[in-house]
C-alpha cells in the first residue's frame, strides 16, 4: 500500500471510527468471512444470511441462507485453496426462518458431488435441526440413492450427523474452538432462536443471530474483538401506516438499539449483517447512510457496515478487508 494510501485509509478509519490496521501481511489464523448479509429478499449483492469461521483449521459456518454455497465457491476461487464447500467441519443453526436454511440442501448435496466430501455433513442447531435434516434427507431420496448407483459416490460423505441442544451453553469443543450458544428474543412465537459465541486463542466473536434489543446478546458479546449483529430500519411514515412491517420490525433491533448494545458491550469492531430495509408500495426503503446515522445516536465506537464476502482478521487488532471485485 502506497504511503498516501495508507494515511487516507487511516484518515478513513478515524472517520468511521473503526479499528483498521492498514497491515496487509496476514498474521492471524481466526477469520471471519461474511458470505451473505441479506435477508428473505432475493437480491442480487445480498445474499441469504450465512458467516464463515475460520479458526486454525477448522471451518465453521453458521447459518446458510440462500447462495451460501456460491459465495463459498467464490472466497474458495480467490484463495486458491480447494472447494471450502466440501471442508465445513459443522453448519451452525441460529433459528428456523428459511432464510437461514434455505442453503442447506445445496451445501449438502453439491459439496458431495464429485467425490468431494468423504466426511458425514455435521449440523448442530437448537431444536428443530433433526427434523429438518430427516426431512430433506427424504426430499432428496431418491437424487442420492441414483448417485449413489451411477456416480458410485462415497456414502459417508452424504451421511449426516446431527446434535441438537436445548439449553445454552458449549455446543461445540475442538482443538481450541469452542462454540458456545445463547438465547436471544426473537419474537414471542420465534422460537428457539439462538446467538452464538465462537472462542479461539483467547480471542472472541458473537453472532447475534436474529433478535430484538437483548440482554443476552450484550452479556455474551461485552469485550469481544467482533460483534456480528443483525439490524433492521424503516422509515417512521412506514411503521405508522404499515401493521405487517410493524410486526416485522418488532422482532428485530433498530440502529438506535442496536448502538446501545454496542456501548454496553464495547466490542473492538462492531459489524452489521442480515441488513433489513423495510419498504411499502409508496414509501421506500431507508438507506445504509440512515442505519449508521441512528446507531451514531447511541453508540460512538468502532463499526462497519457488512457486505457479502467483507471478511475480518482477528489478532490484536481486526484487521478489515473488502471484498475483491
Ligand atoms: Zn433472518
Ligand atoms: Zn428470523
Amino acid at each position: 500500500m502506497s504511503k498516501a494510501l495508507a494515511s487516507f485509509v487511516g484518515l478513513l478509519a478515524l472517520l468511521l471510527g473503526a479499528t483498521v490496521s492498514t497491515q496487509t501481511k496476514a498474521d492471524s489464523d481466526f477469520k471471519v468471512t461474511l458470505l451473505g448479509t441479506g435477508t428473505p429478499v432475493p437480491l442480487l449483492d445480498r445474499f441469504g444470511p450465512s458467516t464463515l469461521v475460520e479458526a486454525g483449521n477448522q471451518k465453521l459456518l453458521f447459518d446458510a441462507g440462500r447462495g451460501a454455497t456460491i459465495r463459498l465457491r467464490q472466497i474458495s476461487a480467490t484463495k486458491g485453496t480447494g472447494m471450502i464447500m466440501t471442508k465445513i467441519d459443522a453448519l451452525f443453526l441460529t433459528h428456523y426462518h428459511s432464510d437461514h436454511t434455505l442453503g442447506i440442501p445445496d451445501l449438502w448435496l453439491t459439496g458431495w458431488l464429485g467425490m468431494s466430501r468423504k466426511e458425514p455433513f455435521r449440523l448442530i442447531g437448537p431444536v428443530g435441526a433433526k427434523s429438518m435434516m430427516d426431512n430433506l434427507e427424504r426430499a432428496y431420496a431418491l437424487d442420492i440413492k441414483i448417485r449413489l448407483e451411477d456416480e458410485k459416490l462415497p456414502p459417508e460423505g452424504i451421511a449426516t450427523v446431527v446434535e441438537e441442544f436445548e439449553k445454552d451453553g458449549i455446543v461445540y469443543d475442538k482443538d481450541g474452538v469452542k462454540v458456545i450458544a445463547f438465547t436471544v428474543d426473537h419474537g414471542e412465537a420465534i422460537k428457539p432462536a439462538v446467538g452464538y459465541r465462537i472462542e479461539y486463542k483467547g480471542r472472541a466473536v458473537v453472532i447475534s443471530g436474529d433478535t430484538r434489543y437483548n440482554k443476552n446478546v450484550i452479556k455474551y458479546s461485552t469485550g469481544v474483538d467482533l460483534l456480528i449483529h443483525e439490524v433492521c430500519i424503516a422509515r417512521p411514515e412506514l411503521l405508522s401506516s404499515s401493521d405487517y412491517n410493524r410486526r416485522v420490525m418488532a422482532h428485530h433491533t433498530n440502529p438506535r438499539e442496536a448502538g446501545q448494545v454496542f456501548s454496553l458491550a464495547k466490542p473492538k469492531l462492531a459489524v452489521y449483517s442480515h441488513l433489513t430495509f423495510l419498504r411499502g408500495s409508496a414509501i421506500p426503503p431507508a438507506t445504509v447512510d440512515d442505519i449508521v446515522a441512528g446507531t451514531r445516536e447511541t453508540y460512538d465506537g468502532p463499526l462497519q457496515v457488512g457486505v457479502d464476502l467483507m471478511s475480518f482478521e482477528i489478532g490484536d487488532t481486526v484487521i478489515v478487508s473488502q471484498p475483491k471485485p
